[in-house]
């Protein structure tokens, strides 16, 4: 059984005095032993990393980083890299969420290059595709998902290290979310994508999150569906109390 992995992105947002009292009031609304059946992971404002990681030491929580440069140093104004991320103990990252891609110019060859050097690195990438809503309504999702996940796998030897975040753009931060169904068989169509290039089993063990406008409504019917192995939540995380309630529902689901 794939762990399902509930990821929040606080994109720009947050400062280091809020840090101790959310993972407090966020712990303390989880059941003693959720990390057994849960993963639970906080991509987070470079600002945030190092204080975040103090305070969850001795949690299962993950803290992640939003993204990396793919180059190792040198001229790069404004930049990080892989190295340095692990320089703070920080070994997750976002890499090609559709912001970077809209608002910075990532591209799938620049997004390739970030999550080949991540497995080098040995940082685990979690690797964001989606379709824009103009994509969708012409009917070109599944190309604009494979090219995406195509360009992905191009640098990935290993798959126990990645996992790919479905996050239809249309439903970013918007209140649409896709429907259980379009997501899972979008999820689906990924993971015939990777059993393609690998094998069934692997591609079984890979794990696919959703992301767009996920929050404690609608968690539940997602997280139900067969190939959607938990959530990447932007709004949503933000508050201790709506994350804590998408935890415990995966919780309940998956607990043993
Ligand atoms: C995201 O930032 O990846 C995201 C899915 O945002 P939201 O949940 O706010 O739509």
């Amino acid at each position: 059984m794939r762990k399902p992995i509930l990821a929040g992105n606080w994109k720009m947002n947050g400062t280091n005095p809020e840090l101790p009292r959310f993972f407090e009031s966020l712990v303390q609304n989880l059941p003693a032993n959720w990390s057994e059946d849960v993963e639970v992971i906080f991509a987070l404002p470079y600002t945030l990393l190092q204080q975040a990681n103090v305070l969850c030491k001795s949690s299962p929580i993950t803290i992640a980083s939003q993204n990396i440069n793919q180059y190792e140093s040198g001229a790069y104004t404004g930049e990080i890299s892989a190295a340095m991320l692990k320089d703070i103990g920080v070994t997750t990252t976002l890499i090609g969420h559709s912001e970077r891609r809209q608002y910075y110019a990532e591209t799938d060859e620049s997004v390739s290059e970030k999550v080949r050097v991540c497995l080098e690195q040995g940082i685990r990438p979690i690797a964001c595709v989606g379709e824009t809503k103009d994509e969708r309504e012409s009917g070109v999702t599944e190309d604009v998902v494979a090219r995406q996940v195509t360009a992905i796998l191009a640098g990935v030897k290993d798959l126990a290290n990645l996992v790919i975040a479905y996050e239809p753009v249309w439903a970013i931060g918007t209140g649409l979310t896709a429907s259980d169904e379009q997501a899972n068989q979008v999820h689906s169509f990924i993971r015939d994508l990777v059993a393609k290039k690998f094998n069934d089993e692997q591609a079984q063990n890979l794990r696919i999150l959703y992301g767009g406008s996920a929050k404690p409504a609608n968690i539940d019917g997602l997280l139900k569906q067969e190939h959607i192995d938990g959530g990447l939540v932007g709004g949503a995380s933000l508050k201790a109390d709506d994350f804590s309630r998408m935890i415990n529902a995966a919780v309940e689901l998956y607990g043993r």
